[in-house]
């Protein structure tokens, strides 16, 4: 790639290590002794997922597994409803769940995607989200593992991506708008 596309660093792999480190400090004091399902939702959260669970307490047993979630365009936005393209392999019905996505920006993907895990019956179902862009107003969900707050512009790095590219830089950097102008 271009260096010259990333308009600047916005968090530096040290920077995001430390972060990924506090939240899954909190996650193994939550879930000590216990099983715990985590949802990756990929393609984006794939990079944040690895790190995040190699830094739990071995004493949290866990068990990963996947969705992939399409959202229609635009249209998304105002129905808020997402299709799962891939569905969880697992059963996950009287276990403690944590879905793990990369960036929360309106909400509306994760908060879908909530609602048709929750119907399943799980014991437990929780959010750890990397990023979630301030918007301003009040979010429409609430992650109960949260990065960073970031500015309301277009990250790309450490499982982002712009039309499939990026995903592998090992930190979070905004991209120049001429990229996608
Ligand atoms: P939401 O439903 O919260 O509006 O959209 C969340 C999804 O939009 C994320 O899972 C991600 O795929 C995409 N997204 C939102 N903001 C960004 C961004 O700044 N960079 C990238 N690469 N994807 C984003
Ligand atoms: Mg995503």
């Amino acid at each position: 790639m271009n260096p010259a596309d990333i308009k600047s660093v916005l968090y530096t792999t040290a920077q995001i290590e430390e972060r990924v480190g506090e939240l899954a400090a909190r996650i193994s004091v939550d879930y000590r002794g216990e099983k715990l399902i985590v949802v990756g939702v990929l393609k984006g959260a794939s990079i944040f997922m690895a790190d995040l669970i190699r830094k739990i307490d071995p004493e949290v047993d866990i068990v990963l597994d996947f969705v992939v979630v399409s959202s229609y365009g635009s249209a998304a936005a105002s129905s808020g409803v997402v299709s799962i393209k891939k569905d969880l392999d697992c059963d996950i019905a009287g276990c403690n769940v944590l879905i793990v996505e990369d960036i929360l920006d309106t909400g509306l993907t994760l908060k879908s995607l909530m609602e048709n895990l929750r119907a399943r019956g799980p014991k437990s179902l929780e959010v750890a989200v990397l990023l979630r862009k301030d918007l301003g107003n009040e979010p429409v969900l609430k992650p109960k593992y949260l990065g960073m707050e970031t500015p309301n512009e277009f990250l790309v790095g450490y499982g982002l991506d712009y039309d499939e590219r990026y995903r592998s830089l090992p930190y979070i950097g905004i991209l120049d708008e001429r990229v996608y102008q």
